[in-house]
């Protein structure tokens, strides 16, 4: 992906952050994905009083490319206001994994932008995938 277009993922992962609900942990996240053919979902963490209702930027960005008939990621960005780049939970990992190819690569961004950037082989590695339900013939 070309560096413009991880600046523009970076920006809309930082709108939906602007509208994070996150009144509990204060850590506002926000997260934006591209599919291949250059579609952008966003998405922001939405804490709930019963803590474990609530869900995470990437969940919600997964859901909209979902719903929208998407089911590839090329890229992810995430992003966070802490001292350091923001990296999926565990959770958000095996999430992105479902929608994952070896090209897809995940950004993690703080307050001074996209950071570091990794496939998701190297954030989850050994993974459980949807091979392991559909063995190739
Ligand atoms: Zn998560």
């Amino acid at each position: 992906m070309p560096a413009a277009d991880t600046v523009q993922l970076l920006q809309a992962a930082r709108a939906a952050q602007a509208n994070a609900h996150a009144p509990y942990s204060r850590y506002p996240v926000g997260a934006a994905l591209a599919t291949p053919d250059g579609r952008v979902f966003a998405g922001c963490n939405v804490e709930n009083a019963a803590y474990p209702s609530g869900t995470c930027a990437e969940a919600g960005a997964i859901a909209a490319m979902v719903a929208a008939g998407a089911r590839e990621i090329a890229d992810l960005v995430v992003v966070g206001n802490g001292p350091e780049p923001t990296t999926p939970c565990g959770d958000c990992r095996q999430r992105i994994r479902e929608f994952a190819t070896a090209a897809t690569r995940v950004h993690a961004a703080g307050a001074q932008g996209v950071v570091r950037s990794f496939t998701v082989d190297e954030l989850l590695p050994q993974s459980f995938g949807p091979g392991h339900l559909r063995p190739a013939p």
